[in-house]
């Protein structure tokens, strides 16, 4: 039997803000000792009042405009409530009905919505004096969360995989967050379903998915699983999974929780957002070049081949190197081509060289090797004529006297030349003569 398959993603995107989203307490948490980055209102103490981070709402309408979404010129936040250790308030600040960002596209997949929240604190499990512990780091609680979903449009692993990369290399453009996996500022659940013709009234949800790569291996086993229970005439469960890597496996982690047990209603201490469309505006026209623009620029503008582009709009900071070093380059007659196959082929490291040194360096290589054979061969001649008697040693068994020889050919080509280019071939001379 043959199965369509629906697979939507849902991802937080942890801001780079300076402060949380509702306090003044400092967003870079990472690595910091436990506690320190607090205040009542991010450890959710009653009666703190939340106050929005308005860099935090800017930075999210950037993401939704680079999705292609169209921005609610009034929305609002509202509470999501469920108790959990990790949500000291009994419930989370988000948006529901109101986002500020929805009916996106991107890569041809439909972006349902993307809004803003708070993370909640970090739980760490592990055994303190023998017991069972679960500690609580509340710096994280109060970060300025994105959270974009998508509608149930990618068919594939391949698709998920390629969908997700391309979205955190677009947000790290937008310079709005590191994307960093292993660090937890970008964090996935994939849903999934597989289904005869159309979207079925099931869906698994995915978690714990720590990189592309499990992603892509949890996706593939359960389309797998999937359809070999749906091929037995049973339906799968409406559940969430967990990625097992040592078993390489989803296994079941709980029953899925419908939408309405979250009960969610308007924020009452924070007052709905207008935003005009001068503002919108203002944050569209400051958003920068993004990836395939840039590739496409870089074809068009340095001739480069479709693969070059990609390679060097990989990131900002390669792309700005290279368009660097192309501006220095085209004043020296150096082929722009040239340039982005010399960094895309040898390991450049970009933040050890400035720009500068990078086209001397090639400048130079350049130089050395328009001394043509037939003028090597003239001034090799000459220094052998010259240093009869260092030939004479060097035929009689004292090899090291060859590098004198090298140093005259270096003096003679002012350096001009591959000292191990010209080693070999004063050998050669002085071996057939
Ligand atoms: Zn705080
Ligand atoms: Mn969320």
């Amino acid at each position: 039997m043959t199965f369509k398959t629906f697979i939507g993603l849902e991802i937080h995107i942890e801001l780079k803000t300076k402060a949380k989203m509702f306090c003044r307490c400092a967003a870079d948490y990472f690595g910091h000792e436990p506690n320190t980055h607090v205040c009542p209102v991010c450890l959710g103490l009653p009666g703190a009042l939340p106050v929005p981070n308005k860099k935090a709402i800017e930075l999210t309408i950037m993401v939704g405009q680079a999705l292609n979404c169209q921005i609610n010129s009034f929305s609002k936040f509202d509470r999501k409530n469920y108790f959990y250790p990790d949500l000291p308030k009994g419930y989370q600040i988000s948006q529901y009905d109101l986002p500020f960002c929805k009916n996106g596209e991107f890569l041809n997949v439909k972006i349902t919505r993307t809004h803003l929240e708070e993370d909640t604190a970090k739980l760490t499990h592990l055994r303190l004096d023998g017991k069972e512990v679960s500690l609580i780091d509340f710096n994280r609680s109060g970060v300025p969360l994105l959270e974009i979903v998508t509608e149930p449009d990618i068919k594939s692993s391949k698709q998920a995989k390629g969908f997700l990369k391309k979205l955190a290399q677009t947000v790290r453009y937008l310079n709005v967050s590191d994307c960093n996996m292993e660090k937890g500022s970008m964090r996935l659940e994939v849903n999934i379903s597989l289904g005869k013709d159309r979207l079925p009234d099931y869906k698994v949800e995915l978690k714990n998915l720590n990189s592309f790569r499990f992603a892509e291996k949890a996706i593939d086993y359960e389309i797998k699983r999937q359809r070999e229970t749906l091929e037995k005439g049973e339906k799968p469960i409406q559940e969430t999974r967990g990625w097992d890597e040592k078993r390489q496996r989803t296994f079941s982690q709980r029953t899925k929780e419908e939408a309405q047990d979250y009960r969610y209603f308007p924020e009452p201490d924070i007052p709905p957002i207008r935003l005009n469309e001068k503002e919108v505006t203002e944050i569209k026209n400051s958003l920068p070049e993004l990836p395939e623009e840039k590739k496409q620029r870089f074809i068009k503008v340095y001739r480069l081949s479709e693969y070059n582009a990609s390679l060097l709009t990989e990131n900002i900071k390669t792309a700005n190197f290279f368009e660097g070093s192309a501006s220095l380059a085209q004043k020296e007659g150096i082929e722009t081509s040239k340039i982005a196959n010399i960094l895309n082929n040898r390991k450049i490291n970009i933040s050890k060289i400035s720009t500068g040194k990078f086209v001397k360096d090639i400048l130079d290589e350049k130089n050395k090797v328009q001394i043509k054979d037939q003028d090597l061969d003239k001034i090799i001649k000459k220094v052998l004529e010259n240093n009869q008697e260092v030939v004479k040693e060097i035929k009689k068994g004292k090899e090291i006297a060859i590098e004198f020889l090298v140093g005259q050919v270096m003096k003679e080509t002012k350096g001009q030349v591959d000292p191990n280019h010209a080693r070999s071939i004063l050998r050669e001379k002085i071996k057939s003569a």
